[in-house]
């Protein structure tokens, strides 16, 4: 392989993996539950459970502060994840300060 063929082949290396670790990004991110999706919007899903105010709605009736789907037992996130899989929806994730009706407190 001459010099300028290797640098060719780095290069080309080099941007494939920036394309994928871009493609894996998009993809997380596509993987991510829509608030405005009819389903979550039924189950009282919100992106942020401290906004939430119990009286405004009766999908909230059962919220009670400091819940959110980090505390959930369908939520397969570690520590620092900010965003996990919820098994309630299929695997599609949700954010660690998210909230839904069918919120399950983890038992500690
Ligand atoms: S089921 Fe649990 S983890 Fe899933 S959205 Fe509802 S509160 Fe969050």
């Amino acid at each position: 392989m001459t010099t300028v063929s290797r640098r060719v082949f780095i290069l080309k290396a080099v941007a494939g993996a920036a394309a994928f670790s871009s493609l894996q990004g998009v993809r997380a991110q596509s993987n991510r539950l829509d608030p405005n999706d009819s389903y979550a919007k039924s189950m009282g899903f919100v992106v942020d459970a401290k906004g939430i105010d119990p009286k405004a709605h009766r999908n909230f009736r059962k919220f009670k502060t400091g819940q959110e789907c980090s505390k959930c037992q369908l939520w397969d996130g570690k520590d620092n994840d900010a965003y996990a899989a919820c098994s309630f929806f299929g695997d599609q994730h949700t954010p660690r300060a998210g909230w839904c009706k069918n919120f399950k407190q983890v038992k500690s």
